[in-house]
């Protein structure tokens, strides 16, 4: 299968908490592209082992034997800090190791070939990227550069930035960062922006694995425009799974009295039961929760209700409606001038869930016509392939607008330090913005910029992302010497800020986090490593298919219709395969696929049978 004429394919992926969907417009439609499983979305789950890495399926299909080195849900990690609230509430329940790296920034502590590596989490979200670029390539039968990637609407300016340096470690080209509800309401109106002639508010609620979105948008016209935004990025079906967790281990300790919690196969295999329970209540008022041998060779069950479950998730469920709230207010509008309300996210199949939103609507019916788990590949891959300039006959030129989910201003100092607004939360994007500042004290000669995002009045409620001097002003009275300031928000939402003084040449700025936490130096190195890790990939991959060729040669040695000195020769092969492979664990791929290319012509039966 090959791409649009001579342009190369641009995808969409929707880097999911749990899971990741990729999608791409071909054949006049946009397809959603199965993994070599067959399944159309892949758990965003990574593994280490003794023998090299597994990526999506094979990583999470192995968790429970090997749960430290079984890394998911890294996307609640990104571009935050580890002392965070929510970082160190989420570390509790994870079996895998994360500690606190250089300037608080999280790393994921693995073993990885008998030795103990590392990682940011860029790093391992780059490897569940690398996975959906090479189940795209498998399909499309070439290389793969150009992609958008989603993020959550309400994340911030350093979890966007990060998650744009994980595509680049990941070898890809990210045309554009693009916002999961932006994406669910393209997948929505895009078929329906031609036939639609009036424009429809569109409220998208998004409640994945991790996160909570929620947008409002007027479609018309093939026009996508974002007229508020509000959300939670620490909200989603892993904070109901916690609920079930917690529930249980405390149940545990009251009949045993003993807390499993020290223990990160038992809480692994509990977790996987309570995720299977929550999915069942979804369709059945009881499940069970079993999980044989759970710790210190007891085996636990217990049934809960859906009404329980409810109950135990109801200020995290009631946390939803208040950010409709919130997203109407941003939005100027009533919730009675809401045309449709359109349901993504696979947590947005919890009938509670669904419910309190009806409510919440006054009884109206909800739009629940496009998948959950793939609305979000799919309007990204569509405004992908409008980006690369594809056109066919049902593709139309699509003009999008986005919203800065957060305010974004300057800290001055007067007694305590305030935020002076510079950018309100929900302006339209890409924008740049300017004020005018005054020197605050006599014969200053410097001025300190800290850039903060966030809705207090007082920076130290808010969300210091970086900050930058202006040294070698000339000394004069207080507010005689004037600062020009533009803060400049790009396309994918990320922040420069810049300052002049008037009538000078003395200037400075600062690209907010441009590349993350990261330096361009760390940046090249996590894109080296990717490479080698890919490489060993690869290599693992290659001795697995010379160890199977040799047990196949092995067994059709064993057809009683051979003769004897045939099956001598392809035992003692196959016998020799291995152990070359045994005296030769250095031997590079190239090596290993020669012995595989010779075995095969020695015994042309191999191809056959392969
Ligand atoms: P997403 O990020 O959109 O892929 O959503 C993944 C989340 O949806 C995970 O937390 C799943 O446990 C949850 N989920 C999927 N199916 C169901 C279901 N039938 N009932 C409740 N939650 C579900």
């Amino acid at each position: 299968m090959a791409s649009e004429g001579n342009i190369a394919p641009a995808i969409g992926i929707d880097l999911g908490t749990t899971y990741s969907c990729v999608a791409v417009w071909q054949n006049n439609r946009v397809e959603i592209i199965p993994n070599d499983q067959g399944n159309r979305i892949t758990p965003s789950c990574v593994a280490f082992t003794e023998d090299g890495r597994l990526l999506g399926d094979a990583a999470k299909n192995q968790i429970d034997m090997n749960p430290t080195n079984t890394v998911f849900a890294v996307k609640r990690l990104i571009g935050r800090r580890f002392s965070d609230s929510s970082v160190q509430n989420d570390v509790k329940y994870w079996p895998f190791k994360v500690v606190a790296g250089p300037s608080d920034r999280p790393r994921i502590v693995v073993n990885y070939r008998g030795v103990e590596k590392q990682f940011y989490a860029e790093e391992i979200s780059s490897m569940v990227l690398v996975k959906m670029k090479e189940v795209a390539e498998t399909y499309l039968a070439t290389t793969v550069k150009n992609a958008i990637i989603t993020v959550p609407a309400y994340f911030s300016d350093s979890q966007r930035q990060a998650t744009k340096n994980a595509g680049v470690i990941a070898g890809l080209n990210v045309i554009r960062i693009m916002d999961e509800p932006t994406a669910a309401a393209i997948a929505y109106g895009f078929d329906k922006i031609t036939v639609d002639a009036n424009k429809k508010n569109v409220l998208v609620f998004y409640l994945g694995g991790g996160t909570f979105d929620v947008s409002l948008l007027s479609i018309g016209h093939g026009n996508f425009v974002v007229r508020a935004t509000a959300g939670d990025t620490h909200l989603g079906g892993e904070d109901f799974d916690d609920r079930l967790i917690d529930h249980c281990v405390k149940e545990f300790k009251k009949k045993y009295k003993k807390d499993i919690t020290q223990n990160a196969k038992s809480l692994r295999r509990l977790r996987t039961a309570c995720e299977r329970a929550k999915r069942i209540l979804s369709s059945s008022s009881r499940a069970t929760i079993e999980v044989d041998c759970l710790y210190d060779g007891i085996d636990f069950s217990t049934r809960i209700s859906q009404a329980r479950f409810e109950e135990l998730n109801k200020d995290l469920f009631m946390r939803c409606t208040e950010q409709i709230e919130e997203c109407l207010r941003g939005a100027q509008i009533d919730k009675t001038g809401v045309d449709v309300v359109v349901l993504v996210g696979g947590s947005t199949r919890i009938p509670n869930v669904q419910q309190l939103v009806q409510d919440f609507f006054e009884g109206k019916e909800l739009f629940k016509g496009i998948h959950p788990d793939e609305a979000v590949a799919c309007g990204a891959a569509i405004y992908a392939a409008n980006l690369n300039g594809q056109r066919e006959k049902d593709m139309q030129n699509l003009v999008l607008v986005d919203v800065t989910p957060l305010s974004l201003g300057i800290g001055i100092r007067e007694g305590f330090e305030y935020m002076r607004m510079v950018v309100p939360k929900n302006t339209p994007i890409p924008t740049k913005k300017y004020i005018l500042l005054v020197t605050d004290h006599d014969n200053q000669t410097s001025a300190r910029f800290p850039i903060y995002e966030g809705e207090s009045a007082e920076t130290k409620y808010n969300n210091l992302l970086g900050e930058f001097e202006i040294n070698g002003i000339d000394p004069a009275p207080k507010g005689a010497v004037k600062i020009d300031v533009w803060f400049d928000i790009d396309a994918d939402g990320i922040l420069s800020v810049s300052a002049q003084v008037k009538s000078t040449s003395i200037k400075n700025g600062i690209i907010i986090k441009q590349n993350g936490d990261l330096t361009a130096a760390e940046i090249q190195t996590m894109i080296e490593e990717a490479s080698r890790y890919k490489a060993e990939d690869e290599k693992h991959k290659s001795k697995i298919s010379l160890e199977d060729l040799a047990d196949k040669l092995k067994s059709l040695a064993l057809d009683p219709g051979r003769s004897k000195s045939d099956m001598k020769s392809m035992k003692a092969a196959a016998e020799n395969a291995i152990a070359w492979l045994d005296r030769n664990p250095q031997a590079d791929i190239d090596e290993i696929n020669k012995r595989r290319g010779q075995l095969k012509t020695t015994f042309p039966i191999l191809c056959e049978e392969n």
